[in-house]
């Protein structure tokens, strides 16, 4: 039986988590989980989360039926104004279309089906997506999952560490009219190279001017900036100019909710009656995938959201992991530029935004420093900033500057 399954390759992430648990070194590092870490490596229960769960469990009147099949409403219309803006005009029009998904992979796959079905693409324009190259890898497998082929468009310039601008904007300019985007929100993963306030604008001006379909993924709302709003800014930008696009929306790592699965997906349409259409479709699609989405996650979430003081409070919190993050990327730069003075220009490190960094080493640096010094990251280079605390950052560096000198 079965003979004909192929055996398939394991998720390099996870078998790098697992590969770091059963190390037995004592100054093992793992910059591979792109999860958030206090200052001594361990998970961190948001206080407000605390809170919240607390208020929760302690309600009386808590059951634990089936929610609607579009989600908690409490929580749908949060979400939607956490991204968009309170003061929204496609939100005060009713023209946006939430439902809550299992979390950000969730929105992204609910998303991409929606796509698949009612999206109609121009004839001569390929039933493609295309994501930046690189992205979160799990993309490649949700749009291949729905029968959207993935492509890949210019986005990171290995010789500036930084965005290859001008191939990425010729690249919009070039694709035929129509096209799907995937475009990373803030503090893009892998490689924490977003786009100024500027080249966003032009971005937006070319993707109207040639009428391409942006496929938001926001999962790191907070985490770039420190500052929710700051890091909505794009998605507003382009709300309020009117292109045409969706939001995928996750909770995991704003809220520390990783196993959770909160989040919701938006799509902003042209009217408010083709918004109720679309709600109607994506409710039949949740139906036979879910059922309905579940309540916990999206509870805590909904109570801190439409609590001015509990608000307050995430906010401080999500500060709290910004700012230790932040602080992480100016001692790593630091100690390479000015104690060690290790070849090559580390500005990147502080200049990159949100959880990951990429280095700019190269596989086989980045082999070695897992095989000789027991500092698990990715092939390509790229680490978690979570991972490095004030007990580890100068050891992490070391290694860095020994591999870097060769
Ligand atoms: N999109 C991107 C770009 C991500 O990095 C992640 C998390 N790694 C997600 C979506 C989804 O995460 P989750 O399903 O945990 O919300």
């Amino acid at each position: 039986k079965w003979d004909s399954v192929p055996l398939a390759p394991a998720d390099p992430i996870y078998k790098l988590t697992y590969a770091y648990k059963d190390d037995t070194y004592p100054q093992k590092v793992n910059l591979g989980v792109g999860a958030y870490r206090d200052d001594n490596s361990k998970p961190w229960v948001l206080p407000v989360v605390k809170k919240a769960t607390d208020i929760l469990l302690n309600d009386p009147a808590l059951d634990h039926e089936y929610l609607p099949i579009t989600g908690l409403p409490d929580f749908t219309n949060a979400a939607a104004r956490l991204i968009l803006g309170p003061d929204s005009p496609a939100l005060l029009e009713g023209r946006v279309s939430s439902v809550q998904t299992i979390s950000g992979t969730g929105a992204n796959h609910l998303g991409g089906l929606f796509l698949s079905r009612f999206y109609r693409w121009d004839e001569g324009t390929p039933r493609v997506a295309y994501l930046s190259d690189p992205t979160w890898v799990n993309h490649f497998q949700i749009f291949r999952g729905v029968g959207i082929p993935p492509e890949t468009y210019p986005y990171y310039d290995p010789a500036t560490i930084g965005l290859a601008f001008d191939k990425y904007l010729a690249f919009l300019k070039s694709a035929p009219p129509r096209s799907v985007f995937v475009i990373h929100a803030c503090a893009h993963n892998p490689t924490g190279v977003d786009p100024t306030r500027e080249q966003w604008l032009q971005i937006a001006e070319v993707v109207l001017e040639r009428g391409h379909y942006v496929f938001f993924d926001s999962a790191y709302q907070g985490f770039a900036s420190g500052d929710l709003d700051a890091d909505a800014w794009a998605v507003r930008e382009f709300v309020k100019r009117g292109v045409p696009l969706l939001i995928c929306q996750s909770f995991a790592k704003n809220a520390g909710l990783y196993g959770e699965r909160v989040g919701a997906l938006h799509i902003v349409s042209p009217s408010s009656e083709a918004a109720v259409r679309v709600k109607s479709q994506l409710a039949i699609l949740t139906r036979s995938e879910i059922s309905s989405p579940p309540a916990y996650g999206a509870r805590v979430m909904a109570l801190i959201m439409n609590n001015a003081e509990l608000f307050e409070e995430w906010k401080r919190d999500i500060k709290t992991m910004a700012e230790r993050i932040i602080t992480m990327r100016k001692e790593l730069r630091r100690l390479l530029t000015e104690e060690l003075k290790t070849p090559g220009n580390w500005d990147h490190i502080v200049k990159q935004i949100g959880m990951f960094s990429f280095t700019g080493i190269t596989t086989e640096q980045s082999l070695a420093l897992t095989e000789k010094a027991h500092v698990y990251l990715t092939t390509n280079g790229r680490i978690s900033m979570a991972g490095l605390n004030s007990h580890n950052v100068r050891y992490f560096a070391e290694c860095l500057d020994k591999v870097v000198r060769g």
